[in-house]
């Protein structure tokens, strides 16, 4: 990492160095179940490479203007793979909007529970 920013839990899970229950993964998005799950199913998806690293939607540049993107298509991939066919979509932004982990992440929230 570039050192700018303080490694997080997240970066961990990356790079294998505390465990995930992974769900979902590409060269580009890792999909894990949330720790501390608000609804049946509550899937966290993460980009993985280094170059699209960002904290929060805050942060974005035009150089990571991409990465929500990824994350969504993740999660749309996953939902239609495991048969989810309704769930929210949810971008914690700041401190002030609920954001903890400060690596950028979109939460998948349904109620119809994996199979
Ligand atoms: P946010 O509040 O948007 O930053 O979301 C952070 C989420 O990460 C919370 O829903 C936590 O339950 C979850 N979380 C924290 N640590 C872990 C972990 N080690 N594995 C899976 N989920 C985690």
């Amino acid at each position: 990492m570039s050192g700018t920013f303080e490694q997080t839990i997240f970066h961990k899970i990356v790079a294998g160095e505390i465990p995930a229950d992974k769900v979902y993964e590409t060269d580009e998005v890792l999909g894990f179940k949330d720790i501390h799950p608000k609804a049946p199913t509550h899937i966290l998806f993460i980009a993985k490479k280094e170059e699209d690293f960002v904290p929060s939607i805050a942060d974005l540049t035009e150089q990571t203007v991409q990465v929500p993107g990824k994350l969504i298509r993740a999660a749309q991939e996953f939902a239609a793979q495991k048969g989810i066919d309704g769930y929210k979509l949810t971008f914690n932004v700041g401190a002030g909007g609920g954001q903890e982990v400060f690596y950028l992440h979109l939460h998948l929230m349904s109620q119809t529970e994996l199979s």
